[in-house]
């Protein structure tokens, strides 16, 4: 399917698996009042963080949950409705036994709005396959091979086109596939996170090298999809990013990304 004069697009707030300086954890801003995991919303969206009312969260890790509890206390006082998070059952349970659970962060599913009877966060949980539309933003979970209740996401803009996010993932029929029937996909951002010398530990934790990549390429039957590459570790970004460009593995003007990217899709 030839690529449309589109101007859907999304915006990298953090790309990396990992801390260091000029290095930020994996968020994507997919419109005024929706993000895509929490790894760096405060300092990714600066004062556009009072407009978040939706994050999707892809599965419980820390670095793509680090800043839920930032962003209600951040914006508890100025905010009129609650604060949705949306994820698998797993993911959600998670959130609320190990952060919001008053000894790591306050519960805020049971601190109300000021001055109503509505709950500052709400947890609203989501099935894969289940596709959630808001405003022009069509979000759909995808299986990926991470954790047991992991998943990516499919978001599709204005009816139009769509970009698949693998999140943290190893090998995996499902992502590819998804990407091979639904021509409205034009564009896929994947993990890569560890060299390729390091395939023991990539397998352990689930995360992709650029050879596993180069591998799993090899399950795309369409040869139109721009290849987007995040969640490299910082400790490994140059050895990675070079065999990323050797092995030509950003097809169609894909990239490695960082934060404030916008990415066309
Ligand atoms: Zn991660
Ligand atoms: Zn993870």
């Amino acid at each position: 399917m030839a690529k449309q004069d589109s101007k859907n697009n999304i915006k990298v707030l953090g790309a990396y698996g990992g801390k260091a300086t000029n290095m930020e954890l994996t968020s994507l801003q997919l419109s005024k009042e929706i993000v895509l995991d929490a790894g760096n919303l405060i300092g990714g969206l600066g004062n556009g963080i009072r407009n978040i009312n939706h994050i999707f969260i892809t599965h419980a890790h820390l670095d793509h949950i680090n800043d839920i509890g930032f962003l209600i206390d951040a914006t508890f006082e100025s905010r009129t409705t609650p604060l949705k998070i949306y994820a698998q059952k797993n993911t959600l349970d998670s959130i609320k036994k190990h952060i919001l659970n008053w000894e790591i962060w306050p519960d805020f599913t049971q601190i109300n709005l000021i001055g109503t009877q509505q709950p500052s966060i709400e947890l609203v949980e989501i099935q894969l396959d289940e596709t959630i539309e808001i405003h022009d933003c069509k979000i759909k979970a995808i299986p990926n091979n991470h954790t047991p209740s992991s998943n990516g996401f499919v978001i599709e803009k204005n009816n139009t086109s769509s970009i698949l996010f693998t999140s943290d993932t190893y090998c995996c029929d499902s992502i590819w596939e998804e990407a091979n029937n639904n021509p409205k996909i034009t564009a896929i951002i994947v993990d890569v996170s560890f060299p390729s010398r390091m395939e023991q530990l990539a397998y352990d934790s689930k995360h992709l090298t650029p050879s596993l990549l180069e591998e799993e390429l090899k399950k795309l039957k369409r040869d139109d999809i721009s290849i987007y590459v995040n969640h490299i570790k910082p400790s490994y970004k140059l050895e990675v990013v070079t065999e990323i460009i050797k092995s030509n593995l950003l097809l169609n003007g894909g990239n490695i990304l960082e934060a404030q990217d916008v990415i066309d899709f």
